[in-house]
């Protein structure tokens, strides 16, 4: 918990935002120290408010907090970094809007410092304009190792044998992988190939930069995004908004879907449409 100062200072990255009375906002941010916080801040819709500009979804800013009795208030709000480059284009706010969905679900209330630091490095990675499949499955497998959840991948849930360079099964109830022997038949394991293991152990030990060195296959990419669905899926007991959004953004963008099918588009050219249009169309996160 925050200090008992009557005041104090954190920075945080602003995961949601809810019009809340008159004029004023609920906001969620998340922060290296105190970890989720819900804030209010007063008179942020009102056309004169200084701090409008600087708390807009996704952005990471320094905040001065009075203590309230039930919400902390926002009374300064300085942003950082904007992350210009997630507000043009819909498939990169779309994995942005899914990386703060998965942190927001995972966040516990405690401070976690390197959950933080992955957070903004993933956002930053994702506004610079990097190819987001490869970030969002490295933060998906770094925020497992955070949270206590790291899948096994390096030897057998049911006889821990060593995974031997074959295809394999992967099951979400056990939280890693299966040899043929003990996966074949078994409830809730799915196969998953030799190659789509090999990415899941790359990414899951190697640095950022060597991780996503290696050219991704679309069909390897799609498979250990699926997989890794139904992992998060089975660990939250519930389903995330987000992924179906992502899903229809990519249809949309290969011509397979028409713009009328993504709820609220009206512009078939996601770069041309504005930021506060593009905030409407991101799914909320879990309540
Ligand atoms: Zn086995």
């Amino acid at each position: 918990m925050p200090s008992r100062e009557r005041v104090y200072r954190t920075e945080a990255v602003v995961l949601r935002r809810q019009e809340f009375g008159e004029a004023d906002r609920l906001l969620t941010v998340y922060t290296p120290a105190h970890g989720k916080l819900r804030l209010v801040a007063k008179g942020i819709r009102r056309a004169n408010s200084r701090k409008a500009g600087h708390l807009e979804l996704f952005t990471r800013v320094d905040l001065l907090l009075a203590r309230g009795r039930e919400l902390d208030v926002v009374t300064q709000a300085e942003a950082t970094d904007p992350y210009p480059g997630l507000r043009d284009d819909l498939l990169r706010l779309g994995h942005a809007a899914y990386v703060v969905e998965l942190l927001d679900c995972f966040a516990i209330p405690e401070g976690n410092r390197p959950l933080y630091r992955l957070l903004v490095e993933t956002m930053d990675r994702l506004s610079q304009g990097l190819e987001p499949a490869p970030v969002v499955r490295f933060f998906e497998l770094r925020l497992l190792d955070l949270v206590g959840y790291r899948p096994q991948l390096f030897s057998c849930m049911g006889c821990e044998g060593e995974i031997r360079p074959q295809a394999q099964y992967f099951s979400s109830r056990e939280g890693g992988v299966l040899c043929p022997e003990c996966g074949r038949g078994r409830r809730g394991a799915q196969p998953i190939s030799l190659s789509g293991l090999k990415v899941l152990r790359h990414y899951q030990r190697s640095p950022f930069s060597t991780a996503v060195a290696a050219r991704l296959d679309p069909e390897v990419h799609a498979e250990i995004e699926s997989l890794m669905e139904a992992y998060l899926t089975y660990l939250l007991e519930r389903r995330l908004n987000t992924p179906g959004f992502l899903q229809r953004v990519r249809r949309l963008m290969r011509g397979e879907l028409s713009a009328g099918l993504l709820p609220g588009m009206k512009d078939p050219a996601p770069a041309s449409m504005s930021a506060e249009s593009l905030e409407e169309r991101v799914p909320d996160p879990a309540p």
